[in-house]
């Protein structure tokens, strides 16, 4: 074995919301060469952490030094007179708060990617209150799980390998002692990991959670189907939920970017509840990118709201539908963007990547990107997780420390460090 090589345990996976943090990774010459427990997702993303990097300072393509491109960054944002900054969903705690910073700064809008997966959970959480709980809890007790409109098999592979078919403090056999079911609007690859699948038309949530939601509370309905359930089905359901000790839904995007939207979640949490009045009741969004739930944190913590902030009157306002990056972009009022750790030319819909073309863009990245290739002026970062520490927040609001587990490639920074610079620059810009 070479001397060089080295083991670090306990190491958080930074890809999805489970922040699986018992990797074992095994480091060679300064290099990733062994990721034990990850899934195939998380040893491609450390294995593969130097491919299609980002290496140097970008300024219309040519290669610059990193203090000719801070400044040029900040010559774009000092004259522009509404930057939204958006991202943040990959990179840790510490770089939110260098860009909420700047967007008070400047007067910008500042918009995580919430905005785009779980910003209708936030708001169905807003009007209906959170039955949360933590993941420790659901595999210490919960004998029902539901996935409603997630498919974790592809999304979060060790979600229900480390979760849900592992024993807990009361659940001795996952096999006999607990029951999952998924309902969705197709057969995914879940459906293979779980006792029962329930099948639902596409854009029917709303109307199945309303009548289990009925069918709970005991009124009886004159119906014969709903959402292509049968009655007698949905009446066998609400039942069994009504009889688990324990139980959880879990939800992705199935639910909150469906018809229906945050009135589907706001419809979830109401049948949580009113199952409670039965036996106990919680429910989880399935979180996608790692620390997406750190950035609605991180965003309440410094402006009061969890994304769609603006801050053009010199006070945080919060506005889905209109402080929202899709929306900000489609309506043609950015006339900056900085993008950090996030792809939004190839995940935004038509009218904002048009927009996107047409305004200049800042973009700090690890890798190369769709973003990227637009982008007037890119900087590359060290990748949070791997080659710098920090902290993010886990799907069920745990803080999980990061850690640095190689060194970056040469010159190369945190995206905290990057944005600190920004800020400085954009300081001095501002008082000339
Ligand atoms: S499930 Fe998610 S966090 Fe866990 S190892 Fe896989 S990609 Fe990483």
């Amino acid at each position: 074995m070479s001397e060089t090589r080295k083991t670090i345990e306990n190491v958080p996976c930074t890809f999805c919301g489970c922040l699986c943090d018992d990797l074992i990774i095994e480091i060679e010459d300064g290099q990733i060469v062994k990721n034990t427990n990850g899934c195939a997702i998380s040893k491609e993303k450390l294995l593969g952490c130097n491919e299609n990097r980002l290496l140097q300072p970008l300024i219309n393509g040519s290669p610059v030094s990193l203090d000719d491109a801070i400044q040029h960054v900040a010559e774009i944002i000092a004259s522009s007179r509404r930057l939204l900054i958006y991202g943040l969903s990959s990179t840790e705690n510490d770089a939110h708060r260098e860009a909420y910073k700047i967007a008070e700064l400047v007067r910008g809008v500042v918009d995580n990617t919430s905005s785009v997966c779980h910003g209708p959970t936030i708001l169905g959480v807003q009007s209906s209150g959170e039955p949360n709980a933590m993941l420790a809890e659901v595999r210490n007790r919960s004998d029902l799980i539901i996935y409603w409109g997630s498919n974790p098999a592809a999304a979060h592979p060790r979600h229900i390998p480390r979760y849900i078919k592992k024993e807990g403090e009361y659940i001795k056999d996952p096999k006999e002692d607990r029951e999952i079911w998924l309902v969705d609007i197709r057969r995914t690859t879940t459906a293979r990991m779980v006792n029962k699948f329930i099948q639902i038309n596409p854009a029917s949530d709303l109307e199945v959670l309303l009548t289990l939601r009925a069918l709970v509370r005991g009124h009886v309905l004159d119906v014969d189907e709903v959402g292509g359930l049968k009655i007698d089905q949905l009446k066998e359901m609400a039942e069994h939920m009504k009889s688990a000790k324990y139980g959880t839904l879990f939800f992705g995007l199935g639910l909150t970017q469906s018809r229906g939207s945050h009135r589907n979640i706001d419809a979830a949490i109401r049948l949580i509840q009113d199952l409670s009045a039965h036996t106990k009741w919680t429910m989880m969004p399935m979180r996608g990118h790692y620390n997406v739930a750190g950035a609605n944190k991180t965003s309440t913590w410094m402006t009061g709201y969890p994304y769609a902030v603006d801050y053009a009157r010199g006070y945080p306002r919060y506005q889905p539908g209109e402080y929202t990056a899709v929306d900000i972009l489609a309506n043609g009022e950015a006339d900056a963007l900085l993008n950090i750790a996030s792809d939004p030319v190839a995940h935004f819909p038509i009218d904002a990547v048009e927009h996107i073309k047409k305004i200049p863009v800042i973009n700090i990245d690890p890798k190369i990107n769709m973003t990227s290739k637009l982008a007037e002026v890119n900087i590359p970062s060290a990748i949070a997780g791997i080659e710098c520490d920090g902290a993010a927040t886990r799907m069920d609001g745990l803080p999980i420390y990061l850690k640095k587990v190689i060194d970056p490639p040469e010159g190369i920074l945190p995206d905290r460090e990057i944005l600190r610079m920004i800020y400085n620059s954009l300081m001095k810009v501002l008082k000339k």
